[in-house]
């Protein structure tokens, strides 16, 4: 369980009262929630041949990453792939602080003699079942696909809508005085919400200053 309170002051206060209260102490205990550090998506790697395992595979490719980039003593790791085309995959990377700082500003990423384009990765996680942010299709309680295009209880196969409008935003709109644009697909990378869940992931990252 995730609380949040409004300074450290507080989170302190909480964490003390928890951990040191006679019967709770025992059945529970409070911590500070893991630090999110940098992660970056290198774009097109091909996959390796046969008679390599995944882990010398992305062993291999983060030592060349590092020497290539002249990058600090730090951690990284190959958190997981995503499918490109044809024989090329995206892997998503975690790094340490430090290691970031180095290459930040940079659009491709050294390797060997060549290179590779790379982002900044603040993915939210996303239900590709209901469209909200903060769960995933397995842990979804909606038994079927909604729609991206509307807000309908209908598949995006049986849309009929010929202007789109986000669902998440117009759920937003009902709560909120602040109205957000809703004319967009539930997908879209341009979506408000999409972007303030990305801005949340941002701040909860230590980018080591
Ligand atoms: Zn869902
Ligand atoms: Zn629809
Ligand atoms: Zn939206």
């Amino acid at each position: 369980m995730v609380l949040q309170v409004q300074t450290t002051e507080m989170a302190q206060k909480l964490q003390e009262a928890i951990n040191g209260h006679d019967q709770l102490k025992d059945i529970c205990g409070a911590r500070k929630p893991k630090e999110r550090i940098p992660h970056i998506m290198v774009y097109d790697i091909e996959k390796c041949g046969e008679g390599v395992t995944r882990e010398e595979e992305e062993q291999s490719f983060l030592e060349k990453v590092k020497k290539s980039n002249l990058l600090p003593e730090g951690e990284m790791k190959v958190l997981f792939r995503k499918k490109g085309s044809g024989n090329r995959e995206h892997w998503v990377i975690s790094m340490e602080p430090v290691l970031f700082k180095q290459i930040k500003g940079e659009k491709r990423i050294q390797f060997g003699f060549g290179s590779f384009r790379f982002r900044e990765f603040l993915e939210p996680m996303k239900c590709f079942r209901c469209h909200k942010f903060g769960h995933g299709r397995k842990t979804c309680v909606v038994d079927k696909d909604l729609c991206s295009k509307c807000p309908g209880m209908h598949s995006f196969r049986e849309c009929k809508s010929t202007a789109p409008v986000c669902r998440n935003c117009r759920e937003f709109n009902r709560k909120s005085t602040n109205k957000v644009r809703v004319d967009h697909t539930a997908t879209s990378e341009h979506c408000p919400i999409f972007l303030r869940e990305k801005e949340q992931i941002k701040l909860k990252t230590n980018y080591g200053d």
